[in-house]
């Protein structure tokens, strides 16, 4: 989940709004987070990178702020 992902996924028009099913038109504010887990045993932890933007669907009202933007992507 990186922001690469989420722009070529709008260019492509890939990226479709849940209210109206046209492609997304844009995303603000994106922004990197990175979570560390520890497994309990003490001596391994795992990291994982996501990202949180808002969608911008331009087409309607709807406009969304997510960390889980990559469910909207239509493959
Ligand atoms: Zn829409």
């Amino acid at each position: 989940m990186s922001e690469s992902k989420l722009k070529e996924a709008i260019q492509n028009k890939k990226m479709l709004c849940p209210e109206c099913k046209k492609p997304v038109e844009k995303y603000e504010k994106f922004v990197e987070t990175v979570a560390s887990v520890w497994d309990g045993a003490g001596d391994s932890g795992v990291e994982t990178e996501g990202g949180k933007a808002t969608l911008v669907c331009g087409n309607c009202d709807w406009k969304e702020r997510t960390e889980y933007w990559e469910e909207y992507i239509d493959e």
